[in-house]
């Protein structure tokens, strides 16, 4: 594979790149509501809802959180559950628990003013260098480039670079690049267009080559290394965990429990779960984990199969079934059963829950 002769230029003879993309993006850029706004809250909002989510997808997520809580004040003040609730369907909800940290340290320690520079930026808990970087270049016009997936892929492609961008290590390179194309005037402008370009016009798997402004220049264009750049090693193996919930009932009510810290789905609730390493669960199996939690079955119900779904997430694969369990008189308090408390219908609804629970709650109609 050819290599680049990158980084040896003054940065003024990178100066076609910048104009390039400056004179791209006004033709092509999507109207989006937080390019509308220079509050830093609302930006900051935005880039939180949008990490690792496409545009599509975090647009109606954004307008919630945005109208529900427009000042981060009211973000800052919002019950947990409340949160994780508009979280719900997302995903990567430890995104939404940080959001709420953040929001609270904002009011706790800095008056419910965002610092107004990027150093400052990052003394918040859960803003990295991407965040506070885009923060400070869209609200506050500050020189800092961003670099997101987007950017990785444009700068490996157009300068040939052929750093490993899994690696933590790789970040220097393509930072001191990112840093010497962004122009003093347009900062701001500036890392929109190459984030959108990236999101647009060069994009992972075909990208618009054809059309594409920087086609003369580009060094994975000229070299035929479109497919090959950016070098990205694989992810890390995909574990598959066998969830076995059990889904006691009494009367009216469903017995669910809020999930705990160092596992997926913290602070989500879901029913009582019974994990093993097969996808079966003998009868037997089954009726010992219900009296473990204090449960007695009721004998004059017909026991139904149980129900199988799958959920991937992006370094497990959960096969879930859920075993549906009356219960002949309430599960006793202050026994295993600690955590697991009945809900009714409606209270449910209200509960933040994994797109997995909620699926199989509407499906039973609970
Ligand atoms: S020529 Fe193709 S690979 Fe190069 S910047 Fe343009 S779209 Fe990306």
């Amino acid at each position: 594979m050819p290599a680049s002769s990158l980084p040896l230029t003054t940065p003024e003879s990178y100066s076609w790149f910048a104009e390039a993309l400056l004179g791209w993006y006004p033709r092509h850029r999507r109207d989006l509501p937080w390019r509308h706004t220079r509050d830093p809250y609302l930006i900051w909002l935005s880039e939180v809802v949008l990490q690792q989510t496409r545009v599509r997808q975090g647009l109606p997520y954004y307008l919630t959180f945005s109208t529900t809580y427009p000042t981060v004040q009211a973000l800052a003040a919002a019950p947990s559950d409340e949160v994780l609730r508009h979280w719900q369907g997302l995903g990567y909800y430890s995104r939404a628990r940080n959001m709420h940290h953040t929001a609270q340290q904002v009011v706790a320690e800095f008056g419910g003013r965002f610092p107004a520079s990027y150093a400052g930026l990052l003394q918040l808990k859960g803003v990295g260098q991407y965040t506070a970087a885009a923060v400070a270049s869209f609200a506050y016009d500050e020189k800092v480039a961003v670099l997101d997936g987007n950017v990785y892929r444009v700068l490996a492609r157009v300068f040939g670079l052929h750093h490993d961008i899994a690696a933590p290590a790789s970040r220097k390179p393509f930072q001191l690049l990112a840093d010497q194309l962004i122009p003093a005037d347009h900062p701001a402008e500036f890392n929109q267009a190459i984030m959108e370009f990236g999101a647009l016009q060069c994009t992972p798997a075909k990208p618009d080559c054809m059309f594409c402004p920087l086609q003369s220049r580009c060094f994975a264009f000229q070299h035929g290394l479109v497919a090959e750049l950016p070098v990205k090693s694989k992810a890390k193996a995909t574990r598959t965990r066998y969830f076995h919930y059990l889904v006691l009932r009494h009367a009216d009510t469903v017995y669910l429990r809020k999930r705990g810290p160092k596992d997926i789905w913290e602070g989500l609730y879901d029913f009582a779960l019974h994990e093993t390493d097969t996808a079966e669960l003998p009868a037997a199996e089954l009726l010992a984990a219900v009296e473990q939690l204090g449960g007695r079955v009721a004998t004059d119900r017909a026991e139904e199969p149980a129900v199988a779904a799958r959920h991937v997430l992006s370094h497990q694969k959960v096969e879930a079934r859920f075993h549906e369990v009356w219960l002949s008189a309430p599960l006793p308090p202050d026994t295993a059963a600690a955590g697991l408390a009945a809900y009714r219908g409606e209270e449910i609804e209200q509960l933040p829950k994994s797109v997995l629970i909620t699926n199989y709650i509407s499906n039973k109609q609970i």
